[in-house]
């Protein structure tokens, strides 16, 4: 199911995610030249590859953690299925991360002004940051449809907030030269708890509750379409009962730590990571018991040593299936 990343997609990646600091100087940083006047993506159709949208599809939006990494935006992983994206939470950047996704992988569902659903895992910061700009961005650039939001409790005060927040912003572009329309300006949030959230005729979510650290709310989701099963855990500590939620799944998104690099690590980080969030070793044994099909491995932390090659292997000390660690703008 997984198409291989090519290289020349690896090439548009780099460029996109504005990868290999080497070739952008921190010097050359726009500042002491004027930026041109239209700016073209380094995006090439002999680069794209159109996935067949009757199928499914996964695009890393975001796989980045708090640390503000230039070639990792914040968490969001893209779900597309029925020729809709369905988003699992909103990192900084999302906005222009699904715009690239649509350019990458040739699925209209990711342009901006059709993002119009998004499940939340939880409310940290580095997972909603991109929530104002999911419910403005597209408005500003022609969503029509409201925008449904599905997460924790407190969902729907942050929603008020960020309304509230831009109200300046709303009311000059409601009310000045650019004339949108208010009443297509619509969050129509929900506060869920576990069980089935939503479903319409492409897909079925299912949250279920993680152990993240001392958050009272946080979920995980899982999403059936008509080909593929797909369970994303979100941020979570060490979860057993996973294994039994992703029996059989097709593929499992997983955050992950170096599981090395925590133990030289001092005594309160070790803390910290052993119960906010999941060692690769113990992924990989979840996703044995579970005998899912594929691991991606998302809002990596490498701590101190462990590469990417390395937490890719700790997966593989108990899982056999194919292993990936995840990058932006990865299909799947
Ligand atoms: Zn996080
Ligand atoms: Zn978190």
């Amino acid at each position: 199911m997984r198409t291989p990343r090519t290289a020349g997609l690896v090439t548009v990646l780099g460029l996109l995610a504005g990868l290999g600091c080497t070739a952008v100087p921190s010097g050359d940083s726009g500042a002491s030249s004027p930026p041109p006047e239209r700016v073209e993506l380094p995006v090439t159709p002999a680069e794209t590859e159109a996935r067949d949208p009757s199928r499914t599809w996964i695009i890393m939006l975001g796989t980045g953690t708090p640390g503000a990494e230039p070639g990792r935006f914040g968490p969001a992983t893209a779900v597309v299925a029925g020729g809709t994206a369905y988003l699992v939470d909103a990192g900084p950047g999302v906005v222009r991360r699904a715009a690239a996704g649509a350019i990458v992988s040739g699925l209209t569902a990711l342009q901006p002004q059709n993002l119009r659903i998004a499940f939340f895992t939880h409310l940290h910061s580095d997972h909603t940051l991109g929530y104002p700009d999911l419910i403005l961005s597209p408005w500003v650039l022609g969503r029509a449809a409201p925008l449904q939001t599905f997460g924790p409790p407190g969902l729907r005060e942050m929603t008020d907030s960020l309304l509230d927040a831009f109200s300046e912003d709303i009311r000059v572009r409601v009310e000045g030269p650019e004339q949108l329309r208010r009443d297509l300006l619509v969050v129509e949030p929900q506060e869920i708890s576990p069980g089935v959230v939503y479903e319409d005729e492409a897909i079925r979510v299912e949250a279920f509750a993680v152990p993240h650290g001392t958050w009272e709310y946080a979920f995980g989701y899982k999403l059936t379409t008509n080909d593929r099963t797909i369970v994303i855990s979100g941020d979570t500590g060490p979860f057993d009962e996973l294994a039994e939620i992703a029996r059989g799944a097709d593929v499992l998104v997983h955050e992950a730590y170096g599981a090395s690099g925590l133990r030289e690590r001092e005594a309160p980080t070790q803390q910290y990571h052993g119960t906010f969030h999941t060692s690769a070793v113990k992924v990989g044994q979840i996703a044995a018991e579970a005998g899912v099909g594929m691991v991606i491995l998302t809002h990596q932390l490498h701590l101190s040593g462990d590469t990417d090659v390395e937490m890719v292997e700790q997966v593989r000390l108990s899982f056999d299936g194919e292993v990936f660690y995840g990058r932006d703008l990865d299909v799947f």
